[in-house]
């Protein structure tokens, strides 16, 4: 690239790279390299996001036990260097991954739903203690940056987490079903048919399971779920 255009791009678009921490010379902090490197999550069930074979597009559970959600979309699988930025991004609040990975994931909705994209945005909601503890809601981050690109509204009070979950990464997908069991409150009223709950990560699916089934109990009708990246065990979100 001429060395004017570079020095141009660079002034206007001073990002830097989230991974490299070279100038991404784009409205973006993140690399055009760094972004081609990241581990894309493909040929997956339309339904609940677990890897299928090529030309697949629904797994067969969800043919016979569909889950009560109607659509996942998952950007990338939860392995490095995501699973890193997201770890980055939570526990040592790097507030920017969060703007990074919610563009990227809006952009994605944005190709995959044309006119017909929920009409409401549900981040997963934390229980206020770990709000306290960890400062921000990573799914409201996230939500954030959808809402602005996708220009769908976020109604982050409608519904609380009431029980406080121990963390739930060493849990087997069993344990974390009976963890997350009546961990959600609807409080007021949901001013849309069809939603979509977001979040960073879909582990087990068992949050998300348990989120959508309040929401379809108090007067939702269509639950998406939308999350940065989904870990690809064999076991996700069906077990239990
Ligand atoms: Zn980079
Ligand atoms: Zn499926």
């Amino acid at each position: 690239m001429d060395r004017w255009l570079q020095q141009l791009l660079y002034t206007l678009f001073p990002g830097t790279c989230v991974l490299c921490d070279a100038a991404s010379h784009r409205n973006l902090d993140l690399c055009e390299g760094c972004e081609g490197d990241l581990p894309r999550l493909t040929d997956v069930c339309l339904r609940c996001s677990i890897p299928l074979l090529p030309a697949q597009t629904l797994c067969g559970r969800c043919f016979g036990d569909p889950p009560p959600f109607e659509r996942s979309v998952a950007l990338y699988r939860y392995v490095p260097p995501i699973d890193q930025l997201i770890i980055d991004f939570k526990y040592n609040r790097k507030l920017l991954i969060g703007k990074v990975l919610g563009y990227l994931l809006a952009r994605k909705l944005d190709d995959l739903y044309v006119d017909s994209a929920p009409d409401l945005l549900i981040p997963v909601p934390l229980h206020p203690k770990r709000l306290r503890d960890r400062g921000f809601n990573q799914a409201l981050e996230i939500a954030d940056v959808i809402s602005d690109c996708c220009r769908i509204p976020i109604d982050n009070r409608c519904c609380r987490r009431v029980k406080h979950t121990d963390a739930q990464r060493n849990l087997s997908a069993k344990q974390r079903q009976r963890n997350i069991s009546n961990a959600f409150r609807v409080d007021r009223e949901i001013a849309a048919r069809k939603v979509a709950i977001v979040d960073d990560v879909v582990t087990t699916g068992a949050t998300v399971t348990e989120l959508s089934k309040t929401l379809l109990r108090n007067g939702v009708e269509e639950v998406h779920v939308w999350a940065v990246a989904r870990t690809t065990a064999p076991t996700a979100i069906h077990a239990g």
